[in-house]
């Protein structure tokens, strides 16, 4: 591997640092540095072999300019030149009167390419390798075969930038230049320092051409080119003091001798050029340029050479050196230099392309891949994406989707799981069991099944008959919870969309799967809510009071009376030999508002225990059945009214509305579950009011069962008939709407944009892979 080979690597390395701003690619470069007319842009015409700076007396190089060789090999040339296609004929410069000036314009360059082509007779066969072209940043495509069009553009471009009164700016000029015959180099000619404003210039020009030139200079990858006459003592060389500034050890300063023809008679430079004089460890090249007297005669370049070889060959004192000398040497030295600096900077360089690779390839599969992949079987594709399209949902509901996992909110799977507990279980829970029930429609509804005559059974028959709507009640949040299944289901089809990028490719054919499984949802969302619905009328239908959780008129009856016992021992305990009115003293203490005559004529208790005597009147005898299940549901759901014989009663809150005649009141309980009661309840004789109380326990009881029932069937339900059923028919169904040949084509028209950053995406990656190829291959 030739070292040459590194440079296009670092050419290209250069254009995507110009073109994708990726300024961290420290590249190598070499640039010119020296006072105003010491011959920079001379040599730098010199290493190019061609000519097109401007150069003269005075400040003429007055912005930087980037200049980058890039060599060609002849066939490398005639594969890119057959695509070029401006014409910069019009501004065509025929210089007759020397045949090294004359340069080809693009006219002439296609005939004799295409002479060349043809089995051309005129000798012209050669042409392509001696053709060569620049090309400016600011001017993109457009390839300059004339050389004097190329100085003749930097003019322009300087003045329109710099002003065209001797001002200089620090924005660069960019311009490449292909050719057969140049070595790989990127230089930088700079403006040279001057000590005295001319013109436009401003009192501390050469504070801002230091500034300037540091500005490249002190780059630690830049190779300074310091440039000195020969004619003028070393010691007041400003290149020297400026690459000393940054680079004091001399590491990468290599120093150039010009203007070697005008030194006095008698003198000469050998001490320099032999490193004797000042240290530089890349050491001192002798150079002589083409002389004002040479440019006004037009001399060429390959004379120029020609004469500037001979003199060292012939020269006295440099014969000895002349093979380190003149401006053939420079260039093979400046290229040796520049490949080892490179190779220095090519891990580093390396691994940020790998990085940038990187990226890029995964920026590329999210816009769906390399835009050389022809669909070959549409078909595939468009099962593929219907594929992951189900599956993904599938995933989203079995929460084994690792991508779409968020930390901000639940989804998919782990949001239906809150949905059936904590949404629903929350909303079931809240339901007070005796919700719009009041005391009156339980008397009502003894009195109607008590009939004309009295019933022992009459508490189990009236419950039968008030449970009903109150199971009811289970029937909105249980379609709820429907609906909030379906939603997050749809809200899982969306979000599978916008997370896809590579669906996202084709708008159409997502519309179309979003489409599919919308219709499949709501297909299903009605006979889940009427399933739903039916899971409560059932329930509603039979009132299974044998159910083994059931409390039983009997134990319910039971513990009502137990309690009732207690409360009147305990209120007997601390109010030894009391009488009625002590007992509405207390009462009244609790509650002020309490009307005392009211109470007097509610609270009348009888002081014997009637436990027993009533349940022989509702049983006969007492049962034993779920005594200790009764138990326990007594201690969860506590009487809300107690009789007036304990002091520990009153959740009786009475609202007395001043504008009613009739007052309520409300009973409330520890689970918030309260009876409306109106003033009926001082109408209700104790007979009554147990009754009562022993229907409102037993719905409460039986409520409970069925509330946790349904709490377990409407998950079940709706995870058969919606979610799993969706599950399993999702891409059956996406087969049987979508799978059809004729929709293929337009299913997969492609989105415009994806379609645009794909293919930047891709051009980029191949950039940065070609690269990446080189520099693989070199190390
Ligand atoms: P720059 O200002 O440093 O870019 O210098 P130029 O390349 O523009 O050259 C300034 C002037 O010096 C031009 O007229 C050149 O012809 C002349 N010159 C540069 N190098 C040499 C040299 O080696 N020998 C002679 N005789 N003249 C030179
Ligand atoms: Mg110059």
């Amino acid at each position: 591997m030739s070292f040459s080979d590194l440079i296009p690597v670092v050419n290209k390395l250069q254009d995507i640092v110009t073109t994708t701003q990726v300024s961290d690619l420290d590249l190598p470069i070499l640039a010119v540095v020296g006072s105003q007319s010491c011959g920079k842009s001379s040599v730098l015409e010199n290493i190019v072999g061609k000519d097109f700076l401007p150069r003269g007396t005075g400040i003429v190089t007055r912005r930087p300019l980037i200049l980058q060789l890039v060599n060609l090999k002849p066939d490398e040339f005639a594969a890119c030149s057959t695509s070029q296609s401006n014409s910069e004929s019009d501004e065509y410069y025929n210089d007759d009167e020397d045949d090294e000036l004359k340069e080809i314009n693009l006219e002439e360059h296609l005939k004799k390419l295409t002479m060349a082509k043809n089995g051309g007779s005129k000798g012209t066969s050669r042409v392509s390798a001696d053709v060569e072209y620049g090309e400016f940043l600011h001017l993109p495509g457009k390839r300059f075969y004339n050389f004097k069009e190329i100085r003749h553009e930097i003019e322009i471009e300087t003045n329109r930038v710099a002003g065209s009164n001797k001002g200089i700016n620090r924005i660069p000029i960019n311009l490449k230049i292909y050719s057969t015959k140049v070595l790989d180099l990127t230089l930088v000619d700079l403006p040279g320092i001057t000590k005295v404003p001319i013109g436009d210039q401003p009192g501390d020009i050469e504070k801002q051409t230091r500034n300037l030139i540091l500005e490249y200079i002190s780059r630690p990858n830049c190779i300074i080119l310091a440039v000195s006459p020969a004619n003028v003592d070393l010691v007041n060389s400003e290149s020297l003091k400026l690459a000393r500034q940054v680079d004091p050890t001399g590491k990468r300063t290599i120093g150039i001798l010009t203007k070697l023809d005008l030194m006095d008679e008698g003198t000469n430079a050998l001490d320099i050029l032999k490193g004797n004089v000042y240290p530089l460890k890349m050491g001192f090249v002798g150079i002589i340029n083409r002389s004002q007297y040479d440019i006004s005669i037009n001399k060429s370049l390959t004379d120029s050479l020609g004469d500037e070889e001979a003199f060292f060959r012939n020269h006295q004192a440099y014969r000895t050196i002349a093979n380190k000398c003149g401006t053939r040497y420079l260039s093979i030295k400046l290229n040796q230099i520049l490949m080892s600096h490179i190779r220095e900077k090519l891990p580093d360089i390396k691994a940020k392309l790998n990085t940038l690779i990187g990226q890029t390839e995964q920026e590329l599969i999210q816009y769906g891949g390399s835009p050389l992949d022809v669909i070959e079987d549409k078909s595939v594709l468009i099962l593929n994406l219907m594929t992951k399209f189900a599956q993904n949902f599938i995933n989203s509901i079995e929460g084994t989707n690792i991508n779409e996992i968020s930390t901000k909110e639940l989804c998919g799977g782990a949001r239906l799981y809150h949905i059936y507990n904590e949404v629903f279980g929350n909303d079931l829970s809240l339901i007070n069991p005796t919700h719009n029930l009041t005391l009156r429609d339980i008397r009502t509804a003894i009195r109607n099944s008590t009939g004309s005559r009295p019933s022992l059974f009459v508490p189990e028959l009236a419950f039968d008959l008030l449970v009903k709507p109150q199971i009811k009640l289970l029937e909105e949040p249980s379609k709820k919870c429907v609906e909030l299944v379906y939603e997050e289901l749809m809200k899982i089809v969306h979000n599978i969309c916008s997370n896809g990028i590579e669906i996202n490719r084709y708008p159409k054919l997502q519309m179309k799967l979003i489409e599919v499984v919308s219709d499949l949802l709501r297909e299903r969302l009605g006979p889940t809510i009427k399933y739903v619905e039916s899971l409560i009328e059932i329930n509603k239908s039979y009132i299974n009071t044998n159910h083994p959780n059931f409390v039983g008129a009997a134990t319910a009856m039971r513990t009502v009376l137990e309690e009732k016992r207690k409360a009147g021992e305990i209120s007997k305990k601390p109010v030894v030999e009391s009488d009625d009115s002590d007992e509405i003293e207390d009462i009244n203490e609790i509650d002020e508002d309490l009307p005392s005559s009211k109470v007097n004529e509610s609270v009348h208790i009888q002081e014997k225990d009637p436990s027993d005597s009533y349940l022989n009147y509702f049983f006969g005898k007492d049962p034993i059945t779920h005594q200790q299940y009764l138990t326990t549901q007594a201690q969860l759901n506590p009487a809300p009214f107690k009789f007036p014989n304990s002091h520990e009663t009153l959740p009786l809150q009475f609202n007395n509305d001043s504008s009613s005649t009739s007052s309520t009141a409300t009973i409330i309980n520890n689970n918030n579950e309260s009876f409306e009661i109106d003033e009926g309840i001082n109408e209700l004789n104790e007979k009554e009011q147990l009754e009562c109380e022993l229907i409102r326990r037993l719905i409460i009881s039986y409520f409970g069962i069925i509330r946790e029932i349904i709490k377990d069937q409407v998950p079940k339900s709706i995870m058969c008939l919606l979610v799993n059923f969706i599950r399993d028919n999702i891409q059956n169904q996406l087969v049987i709407k979508l799978y059809n040949e004729k929709l293929f084509d337009n299913l997969l028209v492609e989105d415009e944009n994806i379609q645009i950053e794909r293919e930047k995406c891709y051009n980029l990656l191949k950039t940065y892979k070609d690269a990446a190829k080189i520099i693989n291959e070199v190390v």
